[in-house]
């Protein structure tokens, strides 16, 4: 069988619901009205009967009934002698009900197609014995709460009319952004745009909450897409030129008039690409498995000073090729919890870079200290400095300077330092004067 939709579910449900609460309350109301009235009945039969007793004179043996008043409150009164024949009224009331006469009874008695309540009193005045019946109708009392039950029945099916159309609107409405998300997810699907959001509705309600959750998802998933994206478009194009010259360089080598040194040179330069070509893509995949958050790192205690000073001694040797001093000044018993390979590549390329864009005769300064609860590296070098608008776009995967060296620069140095920072918990920053030089700072919480 077709399930139902949860609109039409839930109005039935609780549309039902509401009926029969209606019926039970009417079942309960119409129980106790007619156990009240029967009460009421009863009590204003005796009371009646009471007063007439009170009320009725002998004479000589002689009722006076003249002034006495036979019907009360709904109660039909009668006066009988000893013998149980009927004194008064004279007049018929037209509602007499044949049983024997009960002292101090209350008696039901079913007759003429009608329900009668009978109650009986014998009393004796002025020494002569004498009856007073009183008597009502209960299919009176039975009508009134009848015509209830009837006026019932024609209000509940209005009030169910009600309270399914009500209930139909408020579903309907609440539904409204279900309805909302499932057609964005249809558009994001067939239009392949993930830059669709859903609506948010008002208030502050679960579903708000979820129109909020499902945008942030959507947003994470775009970002997701634009990274891969980007990581596919940047690495075919940082590959495009290494690549034409390996193939040119492996056109010239094969050649018949290419001599043997030649040949040589060709392959020197070949080797020299795929160097390159394998330390961007090794780079690329550490920073695309740090951004996806798949990148585990071997977290250790380290002693920092004397794990950056064998990078510093190592360094010195190239500086010195290029005519530039490296001095250091590291503090030592400093400890974090990081990874070493991680943490020796980011003080490498960060004196790669000052020696890469110093000048003959530079200087490049490297210093440790404490601030606190941090470990504070910095790189300094005398050399051509970074211009102003230059400054934010530096950490960007792939950018490269105008001072740039392409043939051994691949822009991603500096993307690898912010990344091992921010992996580390810390911060990296950058201050320049053009021409001047630049001081690299990076800080780095101590393992206490
Ligand atoms: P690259 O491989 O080009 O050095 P990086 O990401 O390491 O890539 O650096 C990005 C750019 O930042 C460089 O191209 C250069 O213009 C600038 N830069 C980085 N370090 C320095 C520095 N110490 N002095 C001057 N410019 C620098």
């Amino acid at each position: 069988m077709k399930r139902r939709s949860i609109k039409v579910r839930v109005t039935l449900w609780y549309t039902s619901f509401i009926v029969a609460l209606l019926l039970l309350t009417a079942g309960v109301l119409f129980l106790a009205t007619r156990s009240m009235s029967r009460q009421q009945l009863k009590e204003e039969l005796i009371n009646s009967v009471t007063d007439m007793v009170g009320e009725v004179r002998f004479h000589y043996g002689e009722a006076e009934t003249d002034k006495l008043d036979f019907y009360r409150s709904g109660v039909s009164l009668f006066i009988y002698d000893e013998q149980g024949y009927l004194i008064a009224p004279k007049v018929n009331l037209g509602v007499q009900v044949d049983a024997i006469l009960e002292d101090q009874t209350m008696k039901t008695v079913n007759q003429n197609g009608g329900s009668w309540l009978v109650y009986d009193l014998y009393a004796t005045e002025d020494s002569t014995g004498f009856w007073v019946r009183g008597l009502c109708s209960l299919t009176d009392a039975g009508r009134v709460s009848g015509q209830l039950w009837l006026v019932f029945l024609i209000v509940l099916p209005a009030v169910a009319l009600a309270a399914a159309w009500g209930g139909w609107r408020i579903t309907r409405r609440a539904f409204l952004p279900v309805e909302q998300m499932a057609k964005t997810a249809d558009a994001i699907f067939t239009g392949a745009d993930l830059s669709q959001r859903i609506p948010l509705s008002e208030g502050e309600d679960e579903l708000k909450h979820l129109e909020v959750t499902l945008n942030g998802m959507l947003s994470r998933l775009q970002r997701s897409f634009e990274r891969e994206r980007q990581f596919t478009s940047d690495v075919s194009h940082e590959l495009k030129t290494p690549l034409a010259v390996i193939r040119s360089q492996c056109e010239y080598a094969l050649l018949p008039q290419t001599g043997c040194d030649e040949k040589t040179e060709a392959v020197k330069s070949i080797l020299q690409q795929c160097a390159h070509m394998s330390s961007v893509v090794s780079q690329l995949l550490l920073l695309a498995k740090g951004e996806n958050g798949t990148f585990k790192p071997r977290l250790e205690r380290l002693e920092l000073g004397e794990m950056w000073e064998a990078v510093c001694m190592d360094m010195e040797e190239q500086a010195k090729k290029e005519g530039i001093s490296l001095s250091w000044n590291l503090e030592p018993e400093l400890y974090v919890n990081g990874d070493e390979t991680l943490l020796i590549r980011l003080l490498m390329n960060l004196i790669t870079n000052a020696i890469r864009y110093n000048r003959p005769g530079g200087r490049i300064e490297v210093s440790l200290s404490r601030q606190e609860n941090t470990a504070v590296l910095k790189v300094t070098d005398t050399g051509i400095g970074i211009a102003q608008d230059q400054i934010e776009h530096i950490w960007e995967r792939f950018y490269r300077g105008d001072s740039s060296r392409s043939g051994d620069s691949s822009g991603l140095g500096l993307s690898m330092v912010r990344w091992i920072a921010k992996l580390h918990k810390g911060t990296v920053s950058v201050e320049s004067i053009e021409g001047l030089g630049s001081t690299f700072t990076v800080t780095l919480p101590l393992d206490s």
